[in-house]
């Protein structure tokens, strides 16, 4: 400690220097020692040491006090206090005797934050996208690819937003991530907790914000996603990535990306699970003399046999001619309902006939 440099000596300001001065000289310097951009290999301890200068110089209290007390004040002044209370608080639990002695030791024991209050496990927010794709597609199975904004683990810092991943202790909270404020009242004075609004209750903070990400931890990428859809895909699923979600400052992992999918209907056919129904058109002398015809399956073309004396409204049943499960890959059924046709217009050679129909019905008392 004794052979730290004064801090105004660290800012390049003399001792009256106004806030205004040491914040255009704090930017100054910050930008021409931040370690990304200045190799020399003191580089990194410059910097740190310009922090912790404009973290006391900036304050007007903890500057008073650096002013009279020295380096000392830091501890004089609020951490003195805050270790009593630590100690008190939690009757030195161990971790929280070392995060007290963190506060002392400073970065040596920043290796202990990360464990205890920082990484906790979490996961970054889940991600949804709708896939909407067409009726066949589902049915015989399709790939397609997908692509969205998301946002992914900075690399550069691990996704800590910290500069080598190293996290210090938020001193406005003293590392609790609350703050307690007084509001006066009415009835007298009220002690309300509220969240950090330095660390955003993480009780930690970056020692240097890394440059690559602004200290955010995540950065913002294009993702493109392959979607495999089995063949049999129902009419609506979802299919889960996981690990494709978002990333957040501070987590573990991402979150998973769900994939809803939604398939369009057809005009042929309806489908319902791995049955399909559809429907044939017979004219009058097809029902009632029987016929055989070409049928649409889902699959292919098959013949159909139609019996003589098919009413209208019947439902004839091909069996396996439906959808191949995804699952079992065992295929549903496929339904036809017969719809007879009167016809509408008639030849001249045609009423002829359908009169004669008609006069023989008639005989038969019809
Ligand atoms: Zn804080
Ligand atoms: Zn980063």
């Amino acid at each position: 400690m004794s052979s730290k440099r004064d801090y105004y000596e660290v800012l390049g300001v003399s001792r009256s220097a106004s806030q205004e001065e040491i914040k255009r000289s704090y930017r100054r310097l910050a930008k021409e020692l931040h370690p990304d951009r200045n190799k020399s290999p003191d580089a990194e301890q410059k910097f740190k040491e310009l922090q912790e200068a404009y973290e006391v110089l900036s304050d007007p209290k903890k500057r008073k006090n650096y002013d009279e007390f020295g380096f000392n004040s830091e501890y004089t002044d609020s951490n003195f206090t805050n270790f009593n209370n630590g100690f008190s608080s939690a009757f030195g639990g161990f971790t929280d005797l070392e995060d007290v002695l963190g506060q002392f030791f400073g970065s040596s024991f920043n290796s202990s934050f990360k464990k205890n209050s920082y990484q906790k496990s979490y996961r970054g927010p889940d991600l949804e996208y709708n896939l909407r794709i067409d009726f066949f597609e589902a049915i015989r199975g399709c790939e397609k690819s997908i692509s969205f904004h998301s946002k992914v683990k900075c690399e550069e810092c691990d996704g800590t937003g910290a500069y080598k991943k190293e996290l210090s202790r938020c001193t406005t909270c003293n590392g609790t991530g609350k703050i307690r404020q007084i509001q006066n009242t009415f009835f007298g004075t009220l002690q309300v907790e509220d969240t950090c609004p330095r660390c955003h209750g993480e009780g930690v903070i970056p020692s240097m914000v890394c440059q690559s990400c602004a200290g955010k931890g995540i950065k913002h990428q294009i993702k493109n996603v392959n979607i495999k859809i089995p063949k049999g895909f129902p009419m609506k699923g979802v299919l889960k990535y996981p690990g494709l979600g978002d990333f957040a400052r501070g987590a573990t992992s991402a979150g998973d990306l769900y994939v809803n999918v939604f398939v369009n209907e057809s005009k042929e056919f309806e489908r319902d699970g791995d049955d399909i129904y559809s429907e044939m058109i017979l004219t009058m002398p097809d029902a009632v003399l029987g016929v055989e015809k070409d049928i649409n399956t889902v699959y292919d073309k098959i013949k159909m046999k139609i019996p003589p004396g098919t009413e209208n409204g019947k439902i004839f049943r091909l069996a396996g001619q439906g959808v191949e499960n995804y699952k079992t890959g065992r295929r549903g059924d496929h339904y036809v309902k017969i719809k007879i046709e009167t016809p509408k217009s008639i030849s001249q050679e045609e009423r002829v006939l359908w009169t004669k129909l008609q006069e023989l019905n008639m005989k038969k008392g019809l």
